[in-house]
Protein backbone atom coordinates (compact mmCIF):
# COMPACT_ATOMS: atom_id res chain seq x y z
CA UNK A 1 0.00 0.00 0.00
CA UNK A 2 2.82 2.47 0.39
CA UNK A 3 4.09 2.28 -2.78
CA UNK A 4 1.08 4.17 -3.56
CA UNK A 5 2.01 6.78 -1.92
CA UNK A 6 5.45 7.37 -2.76
CA UNK A 7 6.01 5.39 -6.31
CA UNK A 8 8.54 7.28 -7.06
CA UNK A 9 11.54 8.26 -4.34
CA UNK A 10 12.41 11.62 -3.31
CA UNK A 11 15.31 13.41 -3.96
CA UNK A 12 16.33 15.08 -0.59
CA UNK A 13 17.77 18.33 -0.72
CA UNK A 14 19.42 20.72 1.92
CA UNK A 15 16.35 21.74 3.35
CA UNK A 16 14.50 18.64 3.40
CA UNK A 17 17.11 15.83 4.39
CA UNK A 18 16.52 15.94 8.05
CA UNK A 19 12.71 15.90 7.32
CA UNK A 20 13.61 12.48 5.39
CA UNK A 21 16.12 11.32 7.96
CA UNK A 22 13.89 11.82 10.84
CA UNK A 23 10.70 9.71 9.47
CA UNK A 24 13.43 7.09 8.22
CA UNK A 25 14.52 7.33 12.26
CA UNK A 26 10.53 6.91 13.22
CA UNK A 27 10.22 10.59 14.22
CA UNK A 28 7.64 13.35 12.78
CA UNK A 29 9.70 16.36 12.72
CA UNK A 30 9.17 19.92 11.57
CA UNK A 31 11.09 23.37 11.45
CA UNK A 32 10.01 25.95 13.93
CA UNK A 33 10.98 29.20 13.25
CA UNK A 34 13.31 30.74 16.27
CA UNK A 35 12.22 33.86 15.70
CA UNK A 36 8.03 33.69 15.14
CA UNK A 37 7.92 30.08 16.44
CA UNK A 38 5.55 29.63 13.32
CA UNK A 39 6.05 25.61 12.42
CA UNK A 40 7.16 25.79 8.30
CA UNK A 41 6.19 22.97 6.19
CA UNK A 42 8.05 21.89 3.65
CA UNK A 43 11.25 22.60 5.05
CA UNK A 44 12.81 25.96 4.19
CA UNK A 45 15.86 28.51 4.56
CA UNK A 46 13.98 31.45 5.53
CA UNK A 47 10.44 32.10 7.61
CA UNK A 48 7.49 32.99 4.93
CA UNK A 49 5.79 34.98 8.59
CA UNK A 50 9.17 36.75 9.68
CA UNK A 51 11.83 36.66 6.95
CA UNK A 52 14.32 34.74 9.60
CA UNK A 53 16.88 32.71 9.00
CA UNK A 54 16.79 31.09 12.14
CA UNK A 55 15.07 27.54 12.66
CA UNK A 56 15.17 24.28 14.38
CA UNK A 57 13.59 20.57 14.04
CA UNK A 58 10.93 20.21 16.59
CA UNK A 59 9.55 16.56 16.98
CA UNK A 60 5.77 16.25 16.74
CA UNK A 61 3.14 13.61 17.74
CA UNK A 62 1.35 14.35 14.18
CA UNK A 63 -1.80 14.69 15.63
CA UNK A 64 -4.96 16.59 13.63
CA UNK A 65 -8.33 16.60 11.65
CA UNK A 66 -8.63 16.06 8.00
CA UNK A 67 -9.43 18.64 5.83
CA UNK A 68 -9.70 17.29 2.76
CA UNK A 69 -9.09 13.90 0.98
CA UNK A 70 -9.16 12.57 -2.45
CA UNK A 71 -9.58 8.73 -3.44
CA UNK A 72 -7.74 8.42 -6.84
CA UNK A 73 -8.85 5.59 -9.36
CA UNK A 74 -6.92 6.54 -12.22
CA UNK A 75 -3.50 5.49 -12.57
CA UNK A 76 -1.14 8.21 -13.46
CA UNK A 77 1.91 6.10 -13.93
CA UNK A 78 2.73 3.19 -14.96
CA UNK A 79 3.98 3.05 -11.17
CA UNK A 80 0.85 3.01 -9.68
CA UNK A 81 -1.22 0.17 -11.69
CA UNK A 82 -1.05 -1.81 -8.65
CA UNK A 83 -1.81 0.58 -5.95
CA UNK A 84 -5.26 2.41 -7.79
CA UNK A 85 -7.48 2.84 -5.58
CA UNK A 86 -5.36 4.65 -3.32
CA UNK A 87 -6.72 7.58 -0.89
CA UNK A 88 -4.54 10.68 -0.04
CA UNK A 89 -5.33 12.62 3.28
CA UNK A 90 -4.95 16.71 4.05
CA UNK A 91 -4.18 17.38 7.54
CA UNK A 92 -4.43 20.37 9.36
CA UNK A 93 -2.06 19.29 12.54
CA UNK A 94 -3.21 20.14 15.99
CA UNK A 95 0.32 21.99 16.64
CA UNK A 96 -0.62 24.72 14.18
CA UNK A 97 -4.10 25.15 12.58
CA UNK A 98 -2.55 27.16 9.25
CA UNK A 99 -0.45 24.14 8.94
CA UNK A 100 -1.73 21.31 6.24
CA UNK A 101 0.21 18.10 5.37
CA UNK A 102 -0.56 15.25 2.89
CA UNK A 103 0.12 11.93 3.24
CA UNK A 104 -1.67 8.52 3.02
CA UNK A 105 -4.86 7.47 4.39
CA UNK A 106 -4.53 4.22 6.68
CA UNK A 107 -8.70 3.90 7.59
CA UNK A 108 -11.07 1.06 6.42
CA UNK A 109 -13.10 3.89 5.21
CA UNK A 110 -13.49 7.13 3.67
CA UNK A 111 -12.16 9.87 5.77
CA UNK A 112 -14.90 12.56 6.67
CA UNK A 113 -13.80 16.04 6.62
CA UNK A 114 -12.86 17.40 10.12
CA UNK A 115 -12.33 14.14 12.14
CA UNK A 116 -9.35 13.29 14.14
CA UNK A 117 -6.57 11.25 13.12
CA UNK A 118 -3.23 9.58 14.61
CA UNK A 119 0.24 9.88 12.40
CA UNK A 120 1.53 6.43 11.51
CA UNK A 121 5.09 6.43 9.73
CA UNK A 122 5.15 4.03 7.13
CA UNK A 123 8.04 2.48 5.36
CA UNK A 124 8.09 3.23 1.32
CA UNK A 125 10.14 2.80 -1.41
CA UNK A 126 14.27 2.50 -0.93
CA UNK A 127 14.59 3.42 2.62
CA UNK A 128 12.02 6.05 2.39
CA UNK A 129 9.26 6.50 5.19
CA UNK A 130 6.02 8.22 4.90
CA UNK A 131 3.54 10.17 6.91
CA UNK A 132 0.46 8.66 6.89
CA UNK A 133 -2.83 9.09 9.13
CA UNK A 134 -5.43 6.94 10.43
CA UNK A 135 -8.46 7.44 12.84
CA UNK A 136 -8.38 8.63 15.89
CA UNK A 137 -12.11 9.64 17.16
CA UNK A 138 -14.44 7.27 19.10
CA UNK A 139 -14.79 4.79 16.53
CA UNK A 140 -11.35 4.57 15.19
CA UNK A 141 -11.16 0.79 15.87
CA UNK A 142 -13.88 -0.24 13.27
CA UNK A 143 -12.37 2.28 10.73
CA UNK A 144 -9.06 0.75 10.88
CA UNK A 145 -7.80 -0.82 7.77
ZN1 LIG B 1 9.34 33.25 11.68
Amino acid sequence: MSDAFLPFPPTPDRDSRPWWDALAAGEFRLQRCSACGALRWPAREICNRCRSFDARWETLDGAGTVASWVRTHQAFAPALREAVPYTVVQVRLDAQDDLLLIGGWLGAREPVSGEAVALEIVPGKDGFHLPCWRPAGPDAEQARA
